[in-house]
């Protein structure tokens, strides 16, 4: 009887990234957790595991922190220190081998992961399909000395599974409807990994030439993220603490207290109706199929429905976009009529225009839009309702309709919490036509984009909460 080579893969999630040769006289897998941070419900882990139990070999994770991807900043670090010392946690309790890294100086980190693999049987990463993740994961897949595969865990659907690129989102709902149960079948394991062995001596000269980052600073992280060379600006934010304890929480605590409300209340700012957990999404501190688990175990009727179907439909149309496109902010991504309608009304008179530095800045004439701005800020996060009326004046007030575009795009991913992901460009260019259709009548600058107000968003939402909180006579009262 011949042995298979390779771990048996039902998920269709696990793909091959290089043509080298499973070590099988290495000393333990190698886990680089780049996307999906955390140690429960990660199809990634899993195939660790599996490979583990398969050649029964130890297991190390290595969770990397590189400085040199656009708009790193104090908020996205500090956030994404939090889950480390959570998976440190995690780890040590299974007596795991973890060995979190993040780079002082620009460059620094190089060389890591061929260092690694030299002693690893096989390297298993997170596929992610969007930002500069495609690219590292092919690099580390020519430097790696061993087998090498990218896991997606990114949504309850594995996005190769997704034939097509959908445009609309009720045309995705319709196939997902069909399509979602296989899936469903092969959940990824709540602790996977428990009954694992540790008992792994990284080699010296590794851990001398890439220091990991200590559990003490961990702990602290403050002082150490105020010296990189990172956009400070860009502030940690204190209600949003990052990690894996605190994302189950939220989840824990949206399901008791607004999950039968949702589909009333969401749209209303002032109600606090949201999960909150995009940030928690995008830095994989929890997974979709957790969420998933928790929403359809309540059992609540239409607000539970409502509720998956954001976490699904709207969430994996984003996943489904990137995966088929690189240029996911690009004006020719945008659909034909909606550009070409932009670009007829192009030239229209702008009663107002502002400028990158006065929209950042929060200084135009409109309070609602500079409180959602403000919010932004602050806080890293704007309600969904908002952030639609941001993104639609932005491209109101821009001298170009490309202007607005770019400009969502740097306010969005250097201040929100979950930026640079795939639904940062989907929520943007909904704004400019995107899984939407056209609309009239047709109107100056907006041509058939469907159009929204503040003077009607002012009508139909509880707004004067809102601007108490973010309105700028209480600035300095905060
Ligand atoms: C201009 C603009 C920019 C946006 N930028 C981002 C971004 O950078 N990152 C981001 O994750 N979302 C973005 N969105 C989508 C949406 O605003 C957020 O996903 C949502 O507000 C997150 O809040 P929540 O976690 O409380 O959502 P909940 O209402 O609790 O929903 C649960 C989850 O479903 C998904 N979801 C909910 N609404 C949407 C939606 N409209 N589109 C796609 N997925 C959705 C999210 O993953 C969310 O965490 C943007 C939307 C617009 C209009």
């Amino acid at each position: 009887m011949t042995l298979p080579e390779y771990p048996e893969d039902k998920t269709c999630r696990v793909r091959i990234v290089n043509d080298k040769a499973v070590n099988r006289d290495g000393e333990y897998i190698l886990h680089w957790m780049t996307t999906a941070r955390r140690c429960r419900f990660n199809h990634a882990l899993d195939r660790s595991v599996a490979w583990a139990k398969f050649l029964n070999k130890p297991l190390l994770i290595c969770e990397a922190l590189g400085l040199g991807h656009r708009w790193a900043s104090a908020r996205f670090h500090s956030f994404i220190s939090a889950g480390m010392l959570d998976n440190h946690s995690f780890s040590s309790v299974a007596g795991v081998e973890y060995y979190p890294y993040v780079e002082r100086e620009p460059g620094a980190g190089k060389g890591l992961i061929k260092a690694l693999s030299r002693n690893a049987c096989v390297v298993v990463t997170d596929d992610w399909p969007c930002f500069i993740t495609p690219k590292i994961v092919e690099a580390a897949g020519r430097q790696s000395e061993v087998h090498m595969e990218a896991v997606d865990g990114a949504g309850l659907l594995p996005v190769s599974k997704v034939p097509k690129v959908f445009s609309r989102a009720f045309h995705f709902r319709n196939w997902h409807q069909k399509n979602l149960h296989e899936h469903l079948e092969h959940f990824s394991s709540a602790d996977p990994l428990k009954g694992l062995s540790g008992g792994i001596a990284v080699d010296s000269e590794i851990l001398s030439t890439w220091n990991p980052v200590s559990i003490d600073e961990l702990s602290e992280p403050a002082k150490w993220i105020s010296e990189l060379p990172i956009d400070q600006e860009v502030a940690e934010v204190r209600i949003h603490p990052g990690g894996s304890v605190e994302a189950s929480r939220r989840l824990a605590s949206f399901v008791e207290n607004i999950l039968d409300r949702y589909g009333e209340d969401r749209n209303h700012p002032d109600r606090v109706a949201t999960s909150t957990l995009s940030p928690y999404l995008h830095f994989g501190h929890i997974s979709s199929q957790e969420i998933y688990q928790e929403a359809t175990e309540a059992d609540a009727g239409e607000n539970g429905d409502a509720f998956i179907d954001q976490l699904i439909t709207w969430r994996e149309l984003g996943l489904n976009y990137c995966h088929y496109h690189e240029e996911v902010d690009s004006w020719s991504s945008l659909p034909e009529w909606a550009r070409k309608t932009m670009e007829e009304h192009a030239g229209d008179l702008r009663p107002v225009t502002y400028s990158l530095e006065q929209l950042e800045a929060a200084e135009t004439h409109d309070e609602i839009w500079n409180a959602a701005q403000r919010q932004l800020k602050g806080e890293g996060l704007i309600h969904n309702y908002l952030r639609m009326l941001w993104g639609k004046k932005i491209l109101e007030w821009s001298p170009h309709p490309k202007d607005a575009l770019e400009v969502m795009v740097h306010l969005n991913n250097r201040w929100a919490l979950d930026g640079r992901d795939p639904n940062s460009y989907s929520g943007i260019t909904w704004c400019l036509g995107r899984y939407d259709r056209a609309w009239g009548p047709e109107r100056p600058i907006f041509g058939k984009i469907r159009y929204m107000s503040s003077e009607n968003t002012a009508r139909k939402l509880r707004i004067k909460p809102y601007l108490q909180q973010w309105g700028e006579e209480n600035l300095f009262s905060r």
